[in-house]
């Protein structure tokens, strides 16, 4: 994990470099200060954190079973988030690469133009 103020490319792909996340699920919340509040969106999980709330996940919309229909039908409560992620704002999975498969790709094409260049020759 590293810090900078931009988000970074990948050397090898060019494709933007992950943001560094922590996954906040129900079974935490209360360490956040949140005991037995239900959240139901963004704003709700914001409140429990002074990082940045990225994306949520929800529970499926509460349903019952209609007997006229047949059929199970939504309540009309709201759903609730089930797990949230956070962001500091300038953390990122790495500053060079988006991928492993991405630094060996970079490593063997800068391998074969270095020509016989040996670790630890000097
Ligand atoms: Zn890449």
């Amino acid at each position: 994990m590293i810090t900078l103020d931009h988000q970074p490319h990948c050397r090898w792909c060019d494709k933007k470099i992950r943001k560094s996340t922590d996954y906040h699920r129900r079974r935490t919340y209360p360490s956040m200060g949140a005991v037995d509040v239900p959240l139901y969106s963004k704003a709700d999980c914001q409140r429990l954190t002074n990082q940045i709330v990225l994306s949520l996940r929800y529970r499926d919309a509460p349903t019952k079973w209609n007997d006229e229909t047949g059929q199970s039908e939504p309540t009309g409560e709201p759903r609730q988030v089930t797990e949230f992620s956070t962001w500091d704002g300038k953390s990122y999975e790495d500053d060079l690469f988006c991928s492993r498969l991405c630094a060996e790709f970079y490593g063997r094409h800068e391998a074969k133009l270095s020509g016989n260049l040996k670790r630890g020759a000097t």
